[in-house]
């Protein structure tokens, strides 16, 4: 069965920039233009060059991507020649593949916000799509609240979207920029776009208001379109945009698309989607969200005990595509629900080989159990976990000693005649039988003590110079003894592994102390470090 192309637009610098407390350095933008472009994202929309300095430099100069880098700008203004309006001039100056003009499609805001006539408006679009392709470049036209401009004046939103592609626009993209839009209504109106603008020429452009963003899209393909806009993570102003991080696995992997399409996007690539997904909330300085479709930490998690030892015997069971597929893993979380299915299973994935009636499996779920009870969580956990069955089976080396720490926090004028809170921390390590002591300021107590802490391990210190902390998320619990703290610490190391530690105590330094040894403790049996 012959397949049709389907296109894959990325606008995460552009549309997802939009994201309230978003602000991409040029830096930024080439990375993760990098990254797409890497992944086999047909078209990659950099910005709006001549709106602010940054994209304006993104399009100064040539870059080396195959894919089609695309600009984003406004149709010629109303009342003016293309050759007598700057930010129209600054578009086509802009160094890219493809230009992307937005254009109004819905006659309310051409009278409201334009205030000019819907004449004059087909006619910007069409001198607009005629002086780009003259230029050489490919043009999409943007269709600004196409959709309820469809249902307000059908015959204009059409007429617009027909002008843009009689002068030879190679894209139409119909976009429901106010994410209203609901799948049912979207799929009957690209149904009559079709019937004027052949489907291979339409994109979809959807938001996602009412939480249908990746529906809308898909909606569109069975109705006709062609090309799929969105962003990573489903980045983008209000509720965001439609994710592709969901979209391309499920282009890819489920038979209604895989079977009738090919996209840009291999199965090589696909798993690097999860990494790709994790690297923008790095360098966002999010937490990746945990329960993310494909890609989330929790997407291949099971935990009552009953599924976990049918998953064992076969995955599909329980999980609608494999895990790997997408660069995930599956997670069988250790919890005091869990059985010893889950327990072997998690002890298989670390590498502990093990006697499956070895009575040690049910001196450690007994322990998994009692710790659980007191406060900690080792579904959340894996490192911790991980570290509790090597101990029970005895393979951590004790690579080093704690003799003491100290920990203090004052708040005192500074040189300026400021009030500033300074935290610091000295801490007495022995290894081997060196006793070090070092001693850092932080922001607070705890990064004050993981610096300490980190300072000079000796001779482990180079295994751990990649190490850094990317999330620390602390909870009060009010245990029957009275309120305990429980702290989860995520960290990352220079191959961009992930892993989460957690401590438990009534004292939040001391809580937090004990996810910290777990986790360098973690990175050092990891790393393979010599006892
Ligand atoms: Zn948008």
């Amino acid at each position: 069965m012959s397949h049709e192309r389907l296109y894959l637009f990325d606008t995460t610098l552009r549309d997802g920039a939009q994201t309230n407390g978003i602000d991409f350095t040029l830096d930024d933008k080439l990375a993760i233009a990098g990254m797409l472009d890497e992944l086999g994202i047909d078209y990659v929309e950099g910005g709006y060059p001549g709106a602010n300095p940054t994209d304006t430099q993104l399009f100064s100069e040539e870059r080396e991507f195959d894919t089609t880098f695309t600009a984003f700008g406004m149709t010629r203004r109303p009342g003016r020649s293309t050759s007598n309006d700057p930010g129209f001039a600054a578009l086509l100056e802009a160094k890219a593949d493809a230009v992307c003009f937005v254009a109004k499609t819905w006659d309310y805001h051409v009278r409201v916000a334009l205030e000019t006539t819907l004449e004059e408006n087909l006619a910007s679009i069409r001198d607009s799509v005629r002086v780009a392709k003259a230029k050489g470049r490919e043009v999409l036209l943007d269709c600004e609240h196409f959709f309820d401009g469809y249902k307000a004046n059908p015959q204009f939103a059409l007429a617009c979207a027909k002008a843009a592609y009689d002068e030879g626009a190679r894209w139409i993209v119909l976009c429901d920029t106010n994410g209203g839009a609901l799948p049912h209504e979207v799929e009957a109106i690209v149904a009559d776009v079709v019937k004027v603008i052949p489907g291979d020429h339409i994109g979809i452009h959807a938001h996602n208001d009412t939480e249908q963003a990746v529906a809308n899209s898909f909606a569109a393909v069975r109705a006709g379109a062609r090309q799929i806009q969105g962003t990573l993570n489903g980045l983008g102003e209000r509720c965001g945009n439609a994710n592709l991080v969901s979209i391309i696995p499920t282009l890819k992997l489920k038979d209604q698309f895989s079977e009738r399409f090919d996209i840009g996007v291999t199965a090589d690539k696909l798993k690097e989607l999860a990494h790709a997904s994790h690297k923008l909330d790095d360098m966002l300085n999010r937490a990746p969200n945990r329960h993310a479709p494909y890609v989330g930490e929790s997407a291949f998690a099971t935990k009552a005990g009953i599924h976990a030892s049918a998953i064992m015997k076969e995955p599909a069971t329980y999980e609608h595509v494999p895990p790997d597929t997408v660069g995930n893993r599956r997670k069988l979380l250790i919890s005091d629900q869990s059985g010893r299915a889950n327990v072997l299973a998690e002890l298989d994935r670390i590498g502990i080989k093990i006697d499956r009636d070895d009575a040690r499996i049910g001196d450690l779920l007994d322990e998994v159990k009692r710790r659980e009870a007191v406060g900690y969580a080792y579904e959340a956990a894996d490192a911790s976990f991980e570290l509790l069955a090597r101990r029970s089976f005895g393979k951590v080396p004790n690579y080093f000693d704690v003799i003491q720490f100290d920990v203090n926090v004052e708040q005192r004028d500074n040189a300026l005649g400021q009030r500033v809170t300074v935290s610091m921390a000295v801490v007495k390590v022995k290894v081997d039988n060196e006793t070090m002591i070092s001693a850092a300021e932080g922001n607070g107590p705890v990064n004050a003590l993981d610096v300490a802490l980190r300072k000079d391990l000796g001779k482990y210190q180079s295994y751990i110079s990649g190490l850094e902390l990317t999330d620390y998320r602390v909870r009060i619990l009010n245990g029957g003894t009275g309120a305990v703290t429980r702290v989860l610490i995520e960290s990352q190391d220079e191959t961009g592994e992930r892993w989460t530690t957690v401590g438990v105590s009534p004292n939040i330094i001391d809580a937090s102390f004990q996810a910290l040894m777990d986790s360098v403790v973690y990175k050092l049996v990891k790393s393979g470090a010599p006892a």
